[in-house]
């Protein structure tokens, strides 16, 4: 079975109304790059939609493209790993079903890596066509995690890369459930060399990434990648260490000096706070020990319900 020079990997939910279109245009990109040393692995990320079918239809008339139907929807991280291990190419190219990232920006990500890169990782200049909203959740969010996180992860960068054999098989080394892709790419090291672009706005469609779906993303990129946060309680105890040193002389220079009996509001204000805190920090703390409960169960990170490929592309997980 001959090794394709290039994998791609499209997650997909609900895409159907850009998939003909992303076809039309990853398979002349593609052509052009590696005439048919190539494949185009499709996720169908337990789409409600004729996605499938879609896929279905494509894998049949088209020898290169391989059809992976993961058994739910098991969200854009998880689709993209399941497509990882599957991927044989000499080179694995990430892109979203959307075309908000351009294929056509191949050639030049191919150049990049023959130059010396074994990660080449779009930096977005400007995000068109996305509300104030998601721009501004996603810039804070990046200085945030900046902040926080240990290694030094790109800001505004998305999973639209192209990496080669080497670093997809370290990533595959890495076990853990709560996957950020991005970060564990930076987290490997390599040569990592960023290409500048501008987002496009959707083909077609509404975004896939529900506000919920977002909370998660973000809560999964803070905790994988920082344990800062359980360090809050210490550094809240400190605060209120020094303020109830301030408060202890008031209340002793009150009992000497003035006469109180009332400190109703004082109490139930220092309560508010207090409790307010300690729920703040246990939260925190149940966050982690949420995510190693599901460490430790060591489940599988995807379930395959099917696989569609031309006979000379079939393949197991790597
Ligand atoms: N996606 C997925 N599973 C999900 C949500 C999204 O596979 O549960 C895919 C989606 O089909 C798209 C990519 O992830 O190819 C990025 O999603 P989207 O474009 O909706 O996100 P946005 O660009 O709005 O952040
Ligand atoms: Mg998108």
């Amino acid at each position: 079975m001959r090794q394709p020079l290039l994998s791609v990997i499209v997650p997909c939910y609900n895409e159907e109304a850009v998939l003909p279109e992303l076809k039309r245009r990853l398979e002349s990109v593609c052509r052009q790059q590696v005439r048919d040393a190539y494949e185009v692995i499709l996720v169908n990320d337990g789409s409600l939609d004729g996605t499938w079918r879609l896929i279905q239809a494509m894998v049949s008339e088209t020898p290169c493209f391989v059809g992976v139907n993961l058994a739910r929807n098991l969200g854009h991280q998880l689709a993209l790993t399941a497509g990882l291990s599957l991927s044989r190419g000499d080179r694995v190219m990430l892109i979203d079903a959307d075309l908000q990232d351009p294929p056509e920006l191949l050639p030049q990500m191919m150049a990049t890596m023959d130059a010396g890169a074994d990660v080449v990782y779009g930096l977005r200049v400007a995000r068109e066509g996305e509300s104030f909203y998601k721009r501004a959740a996603a810039w804070v969010f990046y200085r945030v995690l900046s902040v926080l996180s240990e290694v030094e992860i790109p800001k505004d960068t998305g999973d639209f890369r192209l990496m080669n054999r080497k670093v997809v098989d370290a990533l595959a080394q890495m076990p853990e459930q709560h996957r950020f892709i991005r970060g564990m790419v930076a987290w490997l090291g390599f040569n990592q060399v960023p290409m500048l672009y501008t987002r496009e706005p959707r083909a077609a469609g509404s975004t896939k990434y529900s506000l919920r779906k977002m909370v998660r993303f973000s809560a999964d990129a803070i905790t994988g990648f920082s344990i800062s946060p359980l360090r809050l309680s210490s550094v809240l105890s400190f605060c209120c260490f020094v303020l109830s040193g301030v408060v202890a002389v008031y209340v002793l220079y009150a009992w000497f000096a003035l006469n109180v009996v009332k400190g109703w509001t004082s109490l139930l204000l220092l309560f508010l706070v207090f409790s307010g805190v300690q729920l703040l920090v246990l939260g925190v703390i149940g966050e982690y020990v949420g995510r190693t409960y599901v460490e430790v169960k060591r489940r599988p990170l995807f379930v395959v319900s099917e696989i569609l490929a031309n006979p000379k592309n079939v393949r197991e997980p790597r």
